[in-house]
This record gives C-alpha cells, sequence and structure tokens, in this order.
C-alpha cells in the first residue's frame, strides 16, 4: 500500500525528534519502556493503541474550531465537522445514549460544565465523600465544587455497601439541587434507578459519573445510569482506552426542560460547555474519541470487559484466600480494594511494590485511621492487565508476588522501607517475565484482544 500523506508525516515526526531533541525523546522512549515492563494494577489506569495515538497525533490538531458541527466560528472544518459528528454518532450508539458532547476536555471539566448548566454558587449538592470513594470534583472542600457550591456527602456503611438510606436521608435533609453519584473505589454495582428514586423524592437532578466503569457499562456487565441519571459523565481514557478527555451524556432527559423553565437539559449542556466553560475543542482528541469508540462497538471488546471483570474476581479471590481483608469481600468490577498487612501503610506498600515493578495506589478503606497520603488500604485495577491478555493464573500470579512482597517488606518510619536483595531480584524477575510473556499490544483492536485459553475458560464459567 502506498504511504498516505499523514503516515509519512507521523513517521518524520518521530525521527526528526530522535535526531533534533535526543532529551526528549530519550524521556519518551524510557517512558515507553516504563510502560512496557511493568504491571500496572493501577484501577484508573487503560492503555491507548497505536491507532488512537496516530489519531491524536494527525495534523487535525491544526485547526481552531470553535463552536459546534456546522456551526464554527472559523472557516476550514470541514473534516474536523465530520470527525465530531462521527465521534457524537458512535458514542450514541454505544451508550445507547439521546445527546453527547464530545467536547470536554477531561472528566473533571464534564462535571464542572454539568454543575454550571444547572446550578447558582450557593446551592447545595450532594456527592459521596472524597475519604469514602467520591471524586474531587463531587464537592470535595478542596476543589472548585466545593468552594461554589455548599456540599453535603454520603458514603459506606459497616459493610463498605454504598449506604442509600443515609444518602436518602441526606437527601431529604438537605434537598440538594444535585446528587452525584459514581465512584473512584467503590467495588459493587452501584443501583443507579434507586439513586434516581430519591432525587425524584428530594426533588434534586442526578450527574452519574461513571469514569471508572464506562467499559463495563458500555460491554452491558454494569448496568447504564443514562436514562437513570439525568447526566451522565465519563473520560475516555481509563477503561475505555481512548485519549484524555471526556464525553457528557443523556438519555430520556435530554429533551425535558431545564431550570430556567425554557430551555431543554440538553440545550443547557451544549451552552455551558462552549462558550461557557471551554473554548476551542481539542479536535485531534476528539478524532481520536471517534476512534475509541469505534473500538468499543467492535464484538470484542465485550470480551475484553468480561477479562476484566473476571481478573479482578481472581484478584479479590486470590487475596481472600491468602488472608486479607477484602473491602466488601470481594468486586462486582475492575477492582479490588484491600487492607493492607499490620506493620506497613498504604504508602510504604505502594512504594516497596512498585521497586519490584508492580504498580498499585494506597487508597483509604472504610474506618480508616491514617490520612489520604497515607492509608491502611491498597487499591487495585485489572483494565490494563486484561488488555496484555493476562487471565486467571496471571492474576494468581501477581497476588503471590504482592503478597511476598508485602511480607517482607519492613517499614522504616516515614514512607521508607527495606527489602532483602534477593526477594526484590526474585520479584522483580518474574514480573519481567509476566511483562515479556504478555506484551502491551501495538493494535488491540478489540478483534484482536486473544485472551488465553484460561481466561477463555473463565470468561465461559461466569456468563450465565
Ligand atoms: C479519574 C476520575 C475523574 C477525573 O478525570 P480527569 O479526566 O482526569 O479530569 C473524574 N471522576 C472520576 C470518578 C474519576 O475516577
Amino acid at each position: 500500500m502506498k504511504q498516505s500523506h499523514i503516515e509519512r508525516y507521523l513517521s518524520q515526526g518521530i525521527q526528526t525528534l530522535r535526531q533534533d531533541d535526543p532529551q526528549l525523546f530519550e524521556i519518551l522512549e524510557g517512558e515507553h519502556q516504563r510502560q512496557s515492563e511493568s504491571l500496572s494494577l493501577i484501577a484508573s489506569s487503560g492503555g491507548s493503541d497505536s491507532s488512537v495515538l496516530a489519531a491524536t497525533g494527525s495534523t487535525i490538531v491544526n485547526v481552531t474550531a470553535e463552536g459546534y458541527p456546522g456551526k464554527r466560528y472559523h472557516a476550514g472544518c470541514r473534516f474536523v465537522d465530520k470527525a465530531e459528528q462521527l465521534a457524537i454518532d458512535r458514542a450514541k450508539q454505544v451508550f445507547g445514549a439521546r445527546y453527547v458532547n464530545v467536547q470536554p476536555h477531561c472528566a473533571s471539566f464534564a462535571n464542572h460544565t454539568v454543575m454550571q448548566s444547572l446550578l447558582v454558587p450557593g446551592d447545595t449538592i450532594l456527592g459521596m465523600s472524597l475519604d469514602q470513594g467520591g471524586h474531587l470534583t463531587h464537592g470535595a472542600p478542596a476543589n472548585l465544587s466545593g468552594k461554589l457550591y455548599k456540599a453535603v456527602g454520603y458514603g459506606l456503611d459497616s459493610r463498605g455497601l454504598l449506604d442509600y438510606r443515609q444518602m436518602r436521608e441526606c437527601a431529604l435533609e438537605h434537598r440538594p439541587r444535585l446528587i452525584v453519584c459514581g465512584t473512584t473505589s467503590y467495588t459493587r454495582v452501584i443501583d443507579f434507578d434507586r439513586i434516581r428514586e430519591i432525587a425524584e423524592e428530594a426533588g434534586a437532578y442526578v450527574l452519574a459519573d461513571i469514569t471508572h466503569i464506562a467499559g463495563l457499562v458500555a460491554a452491558g456487565i454494569h448496568p447504564s445510569p443514562i436514562d437513570a441519571a439525568h447526566f451522565t459523565t465519563t473520560c475516555t481514557f481509563k477503561q475505555l482506552y481512548g485519549p484524555r478527555g471526556a464525553l457528557i451524556m443523556m438519555g430520556r432527559d435530554a429533551d425535558s426542560i431545564g431550570p430556567d423553565g425554557i430551555r431543554s437539559l440538553s440545550h443547557g449542556i451544549q451552552s455551558a460547555v462552549f462558550p461557557l466553560m471551554q473554548g476551542s475543542p481539542e479536535v485531534h482528541s476528539i478524532a481520536a474519541k471517534a476512534r475509541a469508540m469505534g473500538r468499543l462497538l467492535e464484538p470484542g471488546f465485550r470480551d475484553l470487559a468480561r477479562l476484566i471483570q473476571a481478573n479482578a474476581s481472581e484478584l479479590a479471590a486470590a487475596l481472600l484466600a491468602r488472608g486479607y481483608d477484602v473491602i466488601s469481600g470481594g468486586t462486582d468490577n475492575h477492582m479490588v480494594l484491600f487492607r493492607v498487612p499490620p506493620g506497613l501503610s498504604g504508602e510504604t506498600a505502594t512504594r516497596a511494590l512498585e521497586y519490584c515493578g508492580i504498580l498499585v495506589n494506597k487508597n483509604k478503606i472504610p474506618g480508616d485511621y491514617r490520612g489520604a497520603a497515607t492509608t491502611s488500604g491498597l487499591r487495585l485495577g485489572s483494565n490494563t492487565v486484561s488488555l496484555r491478555g493476562m487471565g486467571r493464573l496471571q492474576m494468581q500470579e501477581a497476588v503471590e508476588l504482592i503478597d511476598t512482597v508485602l511480607h517482607h517488606a519492613r517499614s522504616t518510619g516515614q514512607s521508607g522501607f527495606e527489602l532483602d536483595d534477593s526477594i526484590h531480584g526474585q520479584v522483580t524477575e518474574r514480573v519481567r517475565g509476566l511483562c515479556r510473556t504478555f506484551p502491551l499490544p501495538y493494535d488491540y483492536g478489540a478483534a484482536q484482544v486473544r485472551p488465553t485459553a484460561d481466561a477463555v475458560q473463565i470468561q465461559a464459567a461466569l456468563t450465565p
């Protein structure tokens, strides 16, 4: 096949970078290598394939395109309009949405934008507290959402399950204008219909931020909030394996009349994204979102999503078998939250594991007496390992390696730790081996995801 214009341009770009700016080139090459060689169990990590990266790096980035398809403030938007419309149409199809805005630069902006479209400063919002698993933008005091609005928080019960009773009591007491749901560390199914009922009773709108579970929702493995919530937001780079950026989506309430009594709710979002909150859209990201949505529509994505869920269940089971306290006793999604052994904190455990090439993150657990910078828990996620095609045996091995490190690491005060050289060498070698056997695919277009025979077996066992 003859090389196309953008192919030449992109490969020329890499060559020029290598020749003319070796300093930056080495940094980028080193980062690529690091990703290849680490066992990433970071719950918020995904991975973009080379076709998503190519779209992000294409010359479409040069177009300034304020406005929306067919209604731009600049000339020269013929192809940008097509790319944006394609991203919108595909996202609607993936999520069964009636309205989608593909312009938000990130999920944080998407959440702020929904709030700006509905609320005035001083209004009350009800969101999950940060230390219970909510996101900063759900009303945390350090975030603009907690400064502009009167934020009230709900959380988990003593078993680590979402406390809908408390949510309802808070909603009836404080009468928020908006209830925000969706979390960063909750491992169980979220009952969006129940939250909508609570909102109806309290006279509130619902914003579901599904950033963490968007892939499972797209694959039909987790109930969808598209119709239950008034607004659904998600980033596109975690479980959707796309570029940095976000979506705002709506289902049956897209045409409902908004708080001003004149415009529809979706109309409110459209003008809140631009011109209220953002200027020109990141058109290269929008093109890459179209590509990522295209991949989600391929039948193989459902298999990947099932594998994500099966692998997380296996991680939880293997931790339980080794006597760990797994919060809520297991998982329904891609995340597992567990308590670190006595003598270590989440912080020291994270550092010791990273030293051996295993990436996790510290996380508070219900009733945690330690702060967010230290914590008593670790959070694992299976998005990236599943993408690499790892399955049940590899999850068992990962837990064995984690257990080895946590049992041999000794805290030396502050966030320091000690680990015997032999343990370090042994674990690092096995992590390398796993990563070599299951390389990050260049093109894991969903159709090409080929889970191991073992992974296929667990999927079959999980399919009703
Ligand atoms: C990661 C995350 C975000 C933030 O996404 P950005 O695109 O980085 O702003 C928002 N909400 C939830 C629940 C998240 O997990």
